[in-house]
């Protein structure tokens, strides 16, 4: 059916949105495709909607044809699963829970693993009935902090979760790389640019976990890859070789110290007012990085250190000095801090290193508030050097780690180079949590009970037309990849004159009739307006049936390119199907 603007459920804004951040958010608002109904939660109109389903399908098709079979599940949930799982608790704020009149608690879902592994419990019992791969395409809820730019971080959203289901490890790695694959696959289908990165799999648990990454400077998440080799790993995931031994060299001799020796912002604030300085700190001061350089006696090297004190560079460097003892210290001025290639980029505090299974070394002498820290994780593998400061962060989460752009890679090929990206995908081996959780077991062909292992597979489609956007703009408008867009054509009745109405009128009812989906736009407006919306909605070729026809010729503007050519009127329809 060919699409009217004269009808068309769309006004278009000339103005950005008060509101909008990034472009995908200015230009989705202005060109009539979503609508905010409160923080995080917006109303999809037609040609929103029929971008946000083109994905859909698109999702759907490939996990199709991976085996996958499509279910749907509620999204209001009972509590009860959660609770067997601890994630009622173990969620936190981010779940939107409620009560229903008998004052039951309900909450509505984040993601779907408790009920999807409760309802394959329902049905499956035999090592015949597996592998299963199950998914929806779904709407979730999560109270996000900070609902951001429009749809990139929605409250209400869309996305499609699959879970597979398998008797040993193996068939859970085959059927991780088949969701890998298939994303693969599906991310290329929809044009984007994007990095398979490591992750850490967080809330969910579990062990091997990647994330898709779509490239833009926008993305909320810092990812670092090799100049050199395919390796690429969020920030929070980065693991390098082996340090030969802890302390590293060159560093302040470290003790074994733990959390409860760590001085607290008191300490700090009365080591500070102690010194001889002409202003006195309070615990609310504004605290500042200042770089330090430290040495071991007799040693060549230095090494840098960031240190937090509030207020300007008024710490008594002679009492840093003696804290440091015996190592010397100089402080480092502005122009070293800015060429230093630390990305310093906040401080972690030993809770979050804690909660991070990192085990880490503290210089008790590098006292009141900051240390060095060298991190290793479970596996002894070196993590991260930082500066640890526990009481500069109230919840003592991690802002940042600091990775050092410019290291060698972790594989052993190439250095580190740092970019952002909008997480669109991430594949989880999430193992036998929740499967042991509800007890869910296959017989096996010896009579014994199997536990199932599970993975989980989320991509975020309503995200993914605001990533899409993203990298598929111009300053006029969205210019949007074929296979996502809202129409094929959009015709442009340019001029008033009835011959140019009754031409495009043959010419979008042919392509309508060969499957081409064609916007007219048949509307009482000048051309001028006709054009900036077109540009604005972003179809890949535009149709200008204008001046031309008295010489027989439209004009074909390819939208993306920018290209325009002309072509006779009566061959247009066979240059387009
Ligand atoms: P993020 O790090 O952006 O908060 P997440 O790691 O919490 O995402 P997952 O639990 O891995 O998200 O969910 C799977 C996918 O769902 C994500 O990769 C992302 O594409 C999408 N997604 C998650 N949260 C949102 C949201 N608030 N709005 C839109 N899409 C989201
Ligand atoms: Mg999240
Ligand atoms: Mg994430
Ligand atoms: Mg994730």
């Amino acid at each position: 059916m060919i699409t009217r603007m004269s009808t068309l459920f769309l006004r278009t804004l000339r103005e950005d949105p008060a509101d909008a951040e990034v472009p995908s958010h200015r230009l989705l608002v202005r060109a009539g495709y979503v609508r905010r109904v409160a923080p995080g939660i917006y109303s999809w109109l037609p040609l929103g909607l029929r971008v946000l389903r083109n994905i859909e399908q698109a999702v759907r098709a490939e996990m199709d044809a991976i085996g996958g079979q499509e279910i749907h599940l509620p999204a209001l949930l009972p509590k009860e699963p959660y609770e067997t799982t601890g994630r009622w608790t173990e969620y936190g704020p981010n779940m939107f829970r409620l009560k229903d009149r008998k004052k039951a608690d309900y909450l509505l879902g984040p993601t779907h693993e408790e009920l999807f592994a409760q309802t394959v419990k329902g049905e499956y019992n035999s090592y015949r009935d597996f592998p299963v791969i199950l998914y929806q395409v779904q709407t979730k809820y999560r109270d996000e902090e900070r609902p951001r730019a429009g749809i990139l971080r929605g409250r209400e959203f869309v996305m499609k979760d699959s879970y597979s289901f398998d008797l040993d490890d193996e068939q859970l790695g085959s059927s991780y790389r088949l969701h890998r694959d298939a994303y693969t696959r599906l991310f290329d289908r929809l044009g984007l640019r994007y990095t398979v990165v490591a992750a850490t799999s967080g809330a969910m648990g579990g062990s091997a976990s990647e994330e898709f990454l779509a490239e833009c400077p926008t993305g909320e998440d810092t990812f670092v890859r090799s100049s050199e080799s395919d390796y690429a790993a969020n920030v929070e995931a980065v693991t390098t070789p082996p340090a030969p031994e802890l302390p590293v060299e060159g560093r302040p001799q470290a003790e074994v110290h733990h959390t409860p020796d760590t001085p607290t912002i008191e300490s700090l604030v009365e080591f500070l007012n102690d010194a001889e300085s002409d202003r006195k700190f309070t615990a609310a001061d504004t605290l500042k990085n200042v770089l330090v350089k430290t040495r071991q006696p007799g040693a060549e090297e230095w090494t840098l250190l960031a240190v937090g004190v509030p207020g300007d560079r008024e710490v008594d460097m002679k009492r840093l000095e003696a804290a440091l003892e015996p190592a010397e210290v100089a402080l480092v001025d502005d122009a070293d801090f800015a060429a230093n290639p630390f990305l310093v980029k906040g401080y972690v505090g030993p809770k979050a290193l804690q909660d991070n299974g990192v085990r880490y070394l503290v210089d008790p002498r590098v006292s009141n508030g900051s240390a060095w820290v060298t991190g290793a994780d479970k596996s002894d593998h070196h993590v991260v050097d930082l500066v640890c400061g526990r009481d500069f962060t109230p919840d003592g989460t991690i802002e940042a780690a600091e990775v050092r752009e410019g290291d060698p890679s972790p594989d052993g090929h190439g250095v580190l180079q740092a970019a952002r990206g909008i997480e669109i995908g991430h594949i989880f081996q999430l193992g036998r949590k929740y499967t042991d959780a509800i007890s869910l077991d296959a017989l096996g062909q010896d009579g014994q009970p199997k536990r199932v292992t599970m993975g989980s597979y989320g991509v975020g489609v309503s995200r993914l037309v605001a990533a899409i956007a993203e990298q598929h703009h111009d300053e006029l408008g969205l210019v949007w990849p074929r296979a996502v867009a809202p129409a094929d054509v959009h015709v442009v009745i340019a001029g008033k004159d009835d011959a140019l109405g009754t031409e495009a009128e043959r010419i979008s009812a042919e392509l309508d009739d060969a499957g081409v989906r064609v916007v007219l736009d048949d509307r009482n407006v000048s051309p001028g307006v006709k054009f900036a919306d077109a540009e604005l909605v972003g179809v890949p070729t535009i149709l200008v049936v204008g001046k031309g026809l008295s010489r027989g010729v439209v004009e074909l503007k390819d939208r993306a390119s920018g290209e325009r050519t002309e072509v006779a009127a009566d061959e247009v329809v066979d240059q387009l199907v």
